[in-house]
């Protein structure tokens, strides 16, 4: 474990580099790999190739590597000591269309001061994810430059293609599984902080399973003057089946749904209730004031501790202007479950099947067509990576980090867990406002000093 006085030279040396530390930024920034258009094919592979001789200049064995689409920069540390962590960010970022929008060029990234005083940098991926990105590697660097080491065995994965749909990592690592295992532990930097002062690192991610349903009575569309009360309406079917999915206190109905979900800790509870969540705000900006879902539980652990079922489509008769008495032969719905660390996809899928299946009347067939899959990702909360890490992110911002979940997925995540065997830590400095994917995407000039300054002290932790 480096001494304290190893960490302060580092953060000293964060703090007098931060220039040029941003000039390299600013470099990378205006590279426009904009992964989902094949015009700019060239310029993911010039990002990749400006990646590959960064992290050859601090001493990594760097390349990168080919792919059906973008490549994947991979970098092994030379230094042996410590645990092994594997780094992840992506590289490419979003088309920056509507591009009047913007007040500057997207890919002349500006330092500019933010509505309330802040200093901003403004560019596309100044914040998604290529700032993120970068305070790993400056963080790196500085190390490097200090003391001519880094604390602990640093690899990294710098994909091209995670705005793209991002196909064509999961058979990446499969090829590479033996080399890239070797790692502890993930590292994935592309999330936010809790608040501007609050660090935090997300351990629990959401799964999900869908199901389309189409559910067929007659063998045609009927007149309901000629066949109604005769012939049996799909879309009544449908929407009996429906509203039987959730009991009338907001749990969701299936047989079995809970038995494998598990209840947080007490110390979860308390620390997420102490996190002063605005439950009335999150809700009335949406135009809501009343949260639907279970009752007796907060906001923040429905969203991310409790499994949902949610009907995200429903398709059924005619729809289409003025009228049309008909008795439709078919009906179909999307619907799909969030699920938490414990459940099974099979068996949810399963049991909602049975459940559809046990209401159908006579004369109803149904057809399932089944759409993801994905267990949900829970990295243990008393595991010491995550204890360590914590450690490091509150002795930078002064402040316990804490803890916190997320409602949606992360996919690498999930290929981490299930390609690699290996749990992932999502620490990150972005803000809900950095307007990510939107025009002027910004990065606060402090989440980047500070984010650099935070993967000092975490890789510091990390080493034990
Ligand atoms: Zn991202």
């Amino acid at each position: 474990m480096p001494v304290q006085s190893q960490v302060d030279a580092v953060l000293a040396q964060v703090d007098a580099g931060l220039e040029q530390s941003l000039e390299r930024l600013y470099e990378l920034l205006r590279i426009k790999s904009i992964s989902t258009d094949p015009a700019y094919a060239a310029e993911c592979q010039r990002a990749a190739d400006w990646l590959v001789s960064e992290l050859a200049e601090l001493g990594f064995d760097a390349a990168a590597r080919p792919t059906p689409g973008h490549p994947v920069v991979v970098g092994h540390g030379t230094d042996q000591a410590g645990p092994h962590v594997l780094f992840y960010a992506h590289y490419d970022v979003q088309p920056v269309d509507p591009v009047e929008l913007w007040h500057s060029d997207p890919f002349e990234p500006q330092l500019k001061e933010g509505a309330d005083g802040r200093k901003i940098i403004v560019a596309r991926g100044a914040s998604d994810d290529k700032g993120q990105m970068m305070t790993f590697i400056e963080a790196c660097r500085a190390w490097k430059t200090a003391t001519g080491t880094l604390p602990v065995k640093v690899s990294l994965m710098l994909e091209g293609e995670e705005e793209s749909g991002g196909k064509n990592l999961p058979p990446f690592m499969e090829a590479h599984r033996d080399e890239l295992a070797a790692a502890d532990i993930a590292l994935v930097c592309d999330t936010d902080m809790w608040d501007r002062q609050t660090p935090s690192i997300t351990t629990m991610l959401r799964g999900l399973v869908a199901d389309e349903i189409e559910i067929t009575c007659a063998n045609k569309d009927l007149h309901s003057g000629m066949f109604g009360n005769a012939a049996r309406n799909p879309n009544q079917v449908l929407a009996e089946i429906i509203a039987s999915l959730r009991a009338p206190d907001g749990s969701v109905a299936l047989l079995g749904f809970y038995d494998d979900v598990a209840e947080i800790s007490p110390e979860l509870k308390a620390q997420w209730a102490s996190l002063g969540f605005d439950e009335a705000k999150f809700l009335g900006e949406v135009g809501l004031s009343v949260p639907a879902g279970e009752q007796n539980r907060s906001v923040l652990e429905i969203l991310w501790a409790r499994p949902t079922c949610e009907i995200n489509g429903m398709i059924g008769g005619y729809t289409g202007d003025g009228f049309k008495t008909v008795i439709p032969s078919k009906a179909s719905a999307k619907i799909s479950f969030r699920l938490v660390s414990g459940m099974d996809p099979a068996k949810i899928r399963a049991a909602f099947r049975q459940h559809v299946e046990e209401r159908l009347p006579a004369d109803c067939s149904v057809k399932f067509t089944p759409h993801g899959g994905s267990p949900a990702i829970t990295v243990p909360n008393d595991g010491t990576h995550l204890r360590q890490a914590l450690a490091g992110l509150s002795s930078e911002w002064n402040k316990d980090a804490v803890i916190t979940g997320s409602g949606g997925s992360i996919p690498v995540a999930g290929d981490f867990k299930k390609i690699l065997g290996l749990d992932t830590l999502l620490i990150g400095f972005a803000h809900v406002d950095d307007q990510i994917h939107s025009p002027n995407e910004k990065y606060d000039l402090e989440s980047y000093h500070r984010g650099i300054r935070s993967w000092v002290r975490v890789l510091a932790a990390l080493a034990g």
